[in-house]
């Protein structure tokens, strides 16, 4: 059992949130109970997530994608009026951990990804959300991991041949950094999603292009930072997978 303050204070420091700019808030986004015992985690504070959160009496859930975005209406109505109601009237706490959780060097999406995937020598890429790392497999074989690992099908596009030794990879959305990868001169880049001209940048490149799940490859972190919690503080933990094939 801890105090949500402790908690909170706990994952600012041990998630570095304060040397990130992000597009939403790190950290206690809905303030519930003041004691924690059962923390749930999912990758997205959808209402789903929510109603399941209720059903296990959780007292915190843990998520990647939280309730509040720069880009988003800042005024509470429809579904975000119900997920916030929801989770006030059960006084559940939401803890949102966005980019520190994405680069965490422990914890986080992108090392836990690699661990999956069997990638060695895994590091991030100095000033940029980036990883790197070196395989020794050749693509259909990759590509038989990665649907084994992660319950997904992954895309695969550009150069389809061959053995895979540097990959690059980033968790989530991340198709935008594909330049940055073929900058690092490796045979692969590995995300989440892709893009409408992501395609054509991977073959005219001749880089192989991965797009692996955004849901899929962003599970892991937040699993990884909540059993980190409950061993600090004895918590019970519970993931919650909230189906989601993009
Ligand atoms: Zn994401």
């Amino acid at each position: 059992m801890v105090d949500i303050d402790e908690l909170n204070n706990y994952c600012d420091n041990y998630l570095s949130v304060s040397k990130y700019k992000d597009y939403g808030p790190n950290g206690l986004q809905v303030e519930g109970s003041q004691t924690i015992n059962k923390i749930v985690s999912g990758v997205s504070a959808n209402l789903d997530l929510i109603e399941q959160a209720v059903v296990e009496k959780a007292d915190a859930i843990f998520v990647h994608h939280g309730i509040f975005w720069d880009n988003e209406s800042k005024v509470i109505v429809g579904a975000k009026r119900k997920k916030i109601e929801l989770l006030i009237k059960n006084q559940i706490n939401l803890f949102a951990y966005h980019l520190p959780l994405d680069d965490h060097s422990k914890v986080g999406n992108n090392i836990e990804l690699g661990k999956r995937l069997g990638i060695t020598k895994m590091r991030s890429v100095e000033d940029s959300l980036l990883w790197q790392g070196e395989l020794s497999i050749n693509l259909s074989d990759f590509e038989r991991l990665i649907e084994e690992k992660l319950d997904r099908v992954p895309q695969i596009f550009g150069n389809k041949s061959g053995q895979i030794k540097k990959i690059a990879w980033c968790t989530g959305a991340a198709q935008g950094f594909i330049e940055d990868a073929i900058n690092l001169n490796v045979d692969l880049y590995l995300t989440g999603e892709v893009s409408e001209k992501t395609p054509a940048v991977a073959k005219e490149n001749n880089i192989t292009f991965i797009s692996a799940g955004h849901h899929a490859t962003e599970r892991y972190g937040v699993q990884a930072l909540c059993d980190h919690l409950c061993s600090k503080f004895r918590l019970k933990h519970q993931f919650i997978e909230v189906s989601n094939s993009v």
